[in-house]
């Protein structure tokens, strides 16, 4: 019998508004055997999202119920307003399956998930700078001014956790975003497969490198300094 599959669990992790569910969207789209972790939420539905597909919208009893049951493999409360949390029923639907799982959650579940299960990859992405991020918020008119704020004070700490990501991605040109993200998950494949690659392939793990944190770094200090430079 061969052993059971070990599932590589990608971890995706972004400031709001930084583009972050329509890369997710495409890659599920183009990468075979690849399943997306549903989260648990207790904040409710917005604009055109389903119960099952976008989240599980729960109330809190059934959420803190949850959390007593040890259900979840991480939780958090995001904006100290919503519990968010990952369910381990989907890691190991994931096993059985023979599939790899995708996680998107914030830094405090990528911090739970890196503990519990070292080998997750995880993947930030970043918007350009202060002034793209602020400019996307207003534009999807979702929220408010003072929610607007408070998001962008948000990402400016959330951005200060990017040494704690194995990938960085920034997130300027839609299509060169989503070809490096497929690219990371691919690479992570087929070093996993421990077999030697082929040139195509040599090329794909060549352009996952690029973002490994210890390439990007110098990329990332400038917009980093966009966002402190303009303390809410
Ligand atoms: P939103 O309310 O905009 O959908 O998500 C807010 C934040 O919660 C995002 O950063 C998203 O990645 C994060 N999030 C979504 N699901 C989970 C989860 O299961 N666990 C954690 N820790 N964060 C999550």
């Amino acid at each position: 019998m061969s052993p059971p599959h070990k599932p590589i669990v990608y971890i995706v992790s972004a400031p709001s508004g930084s583009g972050k569910s329509t890369l997710v969207k495409v890659l599920l789209e183009m990468t075979p055997r690849l399943d997306f972790s549903i989260s648990y939420t207790t904040r409710s539905p917005r604009g055109s999202e389903q119960n099952g597909k976008h989240y599980y919208f729960v109330s809190r009893e059934e959420f803190e119920h949850m959390i007593r049951a040890d259900e979840f493999l991480e939780y958090a409360s995001v904006y100290g307003l919503n519990y968010y949390g990952t369910a381990r029923r989907f890691l190991r639907e994931a096993e059985q399956k023979g599939h790899d799982l995708l996680l998107d959650i914030d830094v405090q579940g990528a911090a739970q998930i890196k503990q519990k299960l070292p080998d997750a990859i995880s993947i930030f992405v970043l918007p350009p700078d202060r002034k793209t991020l602020e400019w996307r918020l207003r534009k999807r008119g979702e929220d408010p001014d003072e929610t607007i704020d408070r998001r962008l004070d948000a990402a400016r700490r959330e951005i200060e956790n990017y040494d704690k990501y194995d990938y960085i991605l920034i997130n300027d040109k839609l299509e060169e975003s989503s070809d490096s993200l497929r690219a990371i998950v691919e690479s992570e494949r087929l070093r996993q497969s421990g077999r030697p690659f082929s040139p195509e392939e040599k090329a794909i793990v060549d352009l996952a490198d690029q973002d490994r944190l210890a390439s990007a770094r110098h990329r990332v200090l400038p917009i980093l300094a966009s966002f402190r430079a303009s303390p809410p």
